[in-house]
């Protein structure tokens, strides 16, 4: 057995820890294969383990990762009562096993758990613990987003444009009809995690844009973090 720092072509896998660019590698194992240490166990982007060859004096990932960009995650939320409930759990009405997929934690894992949500007609995303706010962009687009203050307490988003802010106790925001909320036996003595806002918007179909799971995503970025661009989805002239 020998140890030695090698470089790591990952093939596109989000497997190394910041500041790292080179790992250790045992080489000699019984398997023959050689066991890497300093890297994840799994890729943050596709959540597959993966599996090492060396050669010509780097170790290699043996199959490319199918989403090196990491994953943007588009749905679309109906709204015919132009009123959203924003918040940020409403596992009490839409719920889905976070476990049913690949880890949570991943890309991948994210960008299953936002689908399933969205069929069930919850608009979904992780913010970590940030603390964001619905923000108005323009006539019927909003941002969910954290601004930062700067040295002068400026906000990098004016207040005014806040129209919710989602207290981050499940570090996530939800969003739904919030008609179809009550519908469905929502309730605000039986809501769970955080209080919410019901923002009026214009009725329709918004399109919700999720980029949390981007590779390189900053959630404590210098400057504002736009964690989902939410717009209307224009409807045919009639
Ligand atoms: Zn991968």
């Amino acid at each position: 057995m020998a140890t030695d720092q090698t470089p790591l072509n990952t093939n596109g896998h989000d497997l190394m820890p910041r500041r790292a660019d080179a790992v250790q590698v045992l080489t000699g194992t019984r398997s023959g294969e050689p066991i890497v240490i300093g890297a994840r166990f799994s890729c943050a982007s596709c959540d597959q383990t993966p599996t090492y060859v060396l050669r010509e004096g780097a170790v290699h990932v043996q199959d490319p990762c199918p989403y090196p960009m990491g994953i943007t995650t588009e749905i679309t939320l109906d709204v015919p009562s132009g009123k959203l409930i924003v918040t940020d759990d409403l596992r009490d009405v839409y719920d889905v096993d976070f476990d049913a997929g690949a880890n949570y934690g991943s890309a991948l894992g994210k960008k299953q758990v936002i689908e399933a949500m969205a069929a069930l007609g919850c608009a979904f995303g992780n913010v970590n613990n940030t603390c964001p706010g619905l923000y108005r962009q323009g006539a019927n687009s909003y941002v969910i987003a954290a601004p930062v203050r700067d040295d002068n307490d400026v906000p990098s988003l004016p207040d005014e444009a806040c129209l919710a802010e989602i207290s981050t106790e499940l570090w996530a925001y939800s969003i739904a009809d919030f008609d179809d909320w009550k519908a469905k036996g929502g309730h605000p003595g039986n809501k769970l995690l955080g209080k919410y806002t019901v923002v009026d918007v214009t009725p329709g179909t918004y399109k919700f844009t999720y980029h949390g799971a981007e590779r390189g995503f900053d959630h404590h970025a210098a400057d504002t973090v736009v964690f989902a661009h939410i717009e209307r989805v224009p409807t045919p002239a009639s």
